[in-house]
């Protein structure tokens, strides 16, 4: 990525200081909102916690999300200023790989920050970018959060939402679609209400997202193993278990 800067890669902290650079980065390309950065060091906290690797639960979430994204009708993978700084072109491969559509929804919606996501989502190969059009809404939020294509996620029967608002998980839920979130804190609102709480990283959650689809695809008993398999409930638990019993290094 060319925004990336020379880290040492043997840094004991690498990967969080290349997560903070795109961030930045992200910032000044008029990409990621300056709430973005407070969003990415909440997120920091739980990660180091984690010991910032995917546990057991988290991998399994990702593969039911795979699942999940191959077997639906219709399924969007929503970006916000965060996820498109941080992974742009996983999120591309990961459309390309499950044929889910992506689509720019901003909490802190402005046409020029939408704009600017959807360029840099085209520099990283994506063809097709919805969310300019916004022409439906999300029953039950105000005006400008409500704001969702009506041939993108309005019409979608599964949606990933990497690192959602609460109130916006919970108002998408009630419109009766099945949501992937991901999100590194298990107890946040969002990651309560998905069908497919992820709670990993979304630097490390997309490309294994893609991983698993990959190893899915053209499989539907495969996909419908690996949702069954799944359980929503002791994957929140797992993580805090681990969050609150890890051993720090
Ligand atoms: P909620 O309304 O869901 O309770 P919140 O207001 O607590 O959310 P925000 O600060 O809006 O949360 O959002 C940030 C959320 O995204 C936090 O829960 C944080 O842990 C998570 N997060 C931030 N960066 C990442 C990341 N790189 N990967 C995964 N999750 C992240």
């Amino acid at each position: 990525m060319s925004e990336d800067v020379d880290l040492p890669e043997n840094h004991p902290r690498y990967e969080s200081l290349l997560t903070r650079h795109r961030i930045e980065a992200g910032v000044d390309r008029g990409i990621t909102s300056r709430q973005g950065l407070i969003a990415q060091g909440r997120g920091e906290a739980f990660d180091y916690l984690l010991g910032e690797r995917t546990i057991d639960s988290a991998d399994a979430a990702e593969r039911a999300a795979a699942a999940y994204l191959l077997s639906a009708e219709h399924a969007v993978v929503s970006v916000n200023g965060n996820a498109a700084a941080l992974v742009p072109g996983e999120l591309v491969e990961l459309s390309e790989v499950t044929g889910a559509a992506l689509e720019v929804n901003l909490f802190n919606r402005t046409e020029k920050r939408i704009e600017a996501i959807a360029d840099y989502l085209r520099e990283h190969g994506a063809t097709d970018v919805k969310g300019l059009t916004a022409d439906g809404r999300i029953p039950g939020l105000d005006h400008e959060r409500a704001k969702v294509d009506a041939d993108g996620i309005g019409a979608a029967d599964v949606v990933l939402v990497p690192l959602e608002d609460g109130d916006r998980a919970e108002a998408l839920g009630e419109m009766g679609k099945t949501e992937l979130v991901v999100d590194l804190n298990p107890r946040s609102r969002s990651a309560e209400v998905a069908t497919v709480p992820i709670i990993d990283n979304i630097i490390r959650a997309i490309p294994t997202i893609t991983e698993h689809a990959r190893d899915l695809r053209g499989d539907p008993d495969a996909q419908q193993a690996a949702i069954d398999a799944f359980d929503a409930d002791s994957a929140l638990t797992e993580a805090e278990r681990t969050i609150r019993e890890g051993d720090l290094e």
